[in-house]
C-alpha cells in the first residue's frame, strides 16, 4: 500500500545502511544493525532519464560504438584514405556531419517562437558526413557496411551485421537480453523511456558473477506496458543466476508474485503504516489472513 513504509524501509534505511556497512562507516542513527555477509556493492537502478546530452547514444552508453570505430578504422577503406579510430568519432573526429556538428539535428530559428530541432537534412540524423558512407566493413559473409548503416540499424540487425565481431557481438546480445533489442543503435540515450533507461543502465551489470551485490529497484514496473514487465523479470532472474540479490519496491502482483521472498507492509497507508505485517514465501503470503497483499496473491497461488 502507499505510505506503508516501503521506501522508508529499502531506500532510506536499508541503502544508507549497506553504504555504510561496505564502507565501514557510523550506521545512521535509526539504524540498530547491519548484517549482509559479503556485500561489497550496493546500487540503485531507477528510472530517470540517461543524460541530457543528444551526444549520448545507445552505442556510446553500451561501449559498441568505441568497437565499432577500432574495427572500422582497420577497414581497408580507411587504411586507403588514412583514418584512424578517433576520426569515427561523431564527436570530435573529422568523419562527422559538418551540418550538425555530429549531433544528427538542428536547431530551426524561427522568428518570434523558441527554437525547433530538426533532423539533418545532410545526414538526416546519421552524425556522420557522405564520405563515411563509402568506408565499407566487409563481413566473412562479404556483406558490405558502412559506419552511419549500423547506427542506423536496431539492435536485432546490428547483432547479425556484426556476428563475426566478438566483443560487439557480446555487448550487443547484452542488450538484447535486456529486452532492447529494438532500440537503434544511434538513438539518443534522453530519449528512451524509463523502462529502456533502467534496462540500458543494467548493460554494464551483466555476464559476470555478482554474489557481492545488492541491487535495488524502486517500483520499476511504473509506466512498464506489459510485455516490458516480463521483459524486467527476465532480467531479474538473469542477475539471480549471476548471484545477485535484487529487492524491488514494487505493487506489481505480476511481480510480487515472481519473488522468493516478500516482506508486506502496512496494514494501511501513512499512520497505519509502518509495520511488517508478514514476511515470507509467496504462498506463506497468500495463506496470511491479515496481509491485504496476500488476499490479491491467492489467485497466483490457489
Ligand atoms: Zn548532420
Amino acid at each position: 500500500m502507499s505510505g506503508s513504509g516501503k521506501t522508508t524501509l529499502v531506500l532510506e534505511s536499508l541503502i544508507p545502511g549497506l553504504e555504510k556497512y561496505i564502507s565501514g562507516g557510523k550506521l545512521p542513527e535509526h539504524i540498530k544493525r547491519v548484517s549482509a555477509e559479503g556485500i561489497k556493492h550496493v546500487k540503485l537502478i531507477d528510472a530517470s532519464p540517461i543524460g541530457i546530452n543528444v551526444r549520448s547514444t545507445v552505442a556510446t552508453y553500451a561501449n559498441v560504438h568505441d568497437e565499432l570505430r577500432k574495427v572500422f578504422a582497420k577497414t581497408a577503406d580507411a587504411k586507403e584514405y588514412g583514418y584512424k579510430a578517433g576520426d569515427f568519432s561523431y564527436n570530435t573526429g573529422i568523419l562527422r556531419c559538418p551540418t550538425c556538428d555530429g549531433t544528427g539535428s538542428i536547431s530551426l530559428d524561427v522568428q518570434f517562437l523558441p527554437d525547433v530541432d530538426i533532423p539533418c537534412p545532410d545526414c538526416r540524423g546519421g552524425r556522420y558526413s557522405k564520405k563515411t558512407e563509402s568506408i565499407k566493413y566487409i563481413s566473412k559473409e562479404k556483406k558490405s557496411y558502412s559506419l552511419p548503416e549500423i547506427m542506423g540499424m536496431d539492435i536485432n540487425h546490428a547483432l547479425e551485421a556484426c556476428r563475426d565481431l566478438n566483443v560487439v557481438k557480446q555487448r550487443l546480445q547484452v542488450l538484447k537480453d535486456l529486452g532492447l533489442g529494438y532500440l537503434t543503435l544511434g538513438e539518443a540515450t534522453p530519449s528512451l523511456s524509463g523502462g529502456e533507461a533502467q534496462r540500458l543502465k543494467l548493460a554494464s551489470e551483466m555476464g559476470h558473477r555478482q554474489e557481492d551485490t545488492v541491487f535495488v529497484f524502486d517500483e520499476p514496473t511504473i509506466g512498464l506496458h506489459p510485455l516490458d514487465v516480463q521483459s524486467l523479470l527476465g532480467v531479474f532472474q538473469k542477475l539471480i543466476d549471476n548471484g545477485a540479490t535484487v529487492i524491488v519496491i514494487e505493487h506489481d502482483l505480476d511481480v510480487i508474485s515472481n519473488a522468493d521472498y516478500i516482506i508486506d507492509m502496512g496494514p494501511g497507508g501513512g499512520k497505519e503504516g509502518g509495520e511488517i505485517v508478514a514476511a515470507g514465501i509467496p504462498e506463506k503470503i497468500a495463506s496470511c489472513k491479515k496481509s491485504e497483499t496476500g488476499k490479491y496473491l491467492k489467485k497466483y497461488f490457489i
